[in-house]
């Protein structure tokens, strides 16, 4: 299981789901966090990796944002390991209905995409319904115990987005960015490019030198300033 070590603080980050999408484990000699759960099929694999961690209990489940792939086993997590369920505000009435949101299409092809599993969605992909312990407001600094973890709103890819900032260090992104494609950051869908951007400006102006996305590889911060860099070219 891939693993990181923050230089400040010593949390441990592991990527306790490798899968379609990515869950990782923050623990500190006080807390364990989970963020993320990962779609329905990932359930088995993550729960096997929490297991050869000798995790029986999670203090906090934070979800990036509402859609399946991430959220579907939120209510098992919740009720198995006692986890705190902590979501963005915009989110916390979806994840009580155990629904999904399409964002739309920022690609010709995820545009088509978008409109039919949009309409469809639903049907497919309900999981269990959760009711989150805390809706996360402004301004999202979540620092238990004294714990180096702060929560920033990067909204783009949907309304309630937020990425985790661990020790200063390591970014879990959530699907802000994206680590599927070599050459692009950028997921195939989103709500609001201009906010996505404005998020990636966000992410920047924290120390963080590692990003880690919820689908894909982990970016190193000149990829995110590259990024950046050439979409203010695209728009001149
Ligand atoms: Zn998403
Ligand atoms: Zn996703």
């Amino acid at each position: 299981m891939k693993k990181w070590v923050t230089k400040k603080s010593g949390y441990k980050v592991y990527r306790a789901l490798f899968h379609m999408s990515n869950a990782f484990l923050i623990t500190t000699p006080e807390q364990t966090i989970l963020v993320d759960t990962g779609w329905r099929y990932g359930r088995n694999p993550l729960c096997r990796n929490l297991k050869r961690l000798g995790i029986s209990h999670i203090d906090y489940l934070i979800l990036t944002h509402t859609h399946h792939d991430h959220v579907s086993n939120a209510r098992y997590l919740q009720e198995t390991y006692d986890a705190k369920v902590w979501v963005h505000h915009e989110g916390a009435e979806i994840l009580k209905k155990g629904e999904s949101v399409v964002p739309q299409g920022t690609t010709r092809i995820s545009r088509l995409i978008a409109r039919f599993i949009g309409r469809h969605i639903n049907r497919f992909v309900h999981y269990d319904a959760c009711l989150p312990d805390t809706a996360l407001l402004p301004p999202y600094s979540f620092q238990a115990e004294g714990m180096n973890i702060l929560l920033i709103h990067t909204p783009g890819h949907s309304d309630d987005s937020i990425s985790i900032l661990v020790d200063d260090e390591i970014v879990i992104a959530g699907d802000s960015l994206f680590g599927v494609f070599p050459h692009s950051l950028f997921p195939p869908f989103a709500n609001d490019t201009s906010r996505l951007i404005e998020s990636w400006n966000r992410l920047l102006e924290t120390p963080a030198q590692l990003f880690l996305p919820a689908h894909g590889f982990p970016k190193k911060r000149r990829h995110l300033e590259k990024a950046v860099a050439s979409h203010k070219r695209s728009i001149k």
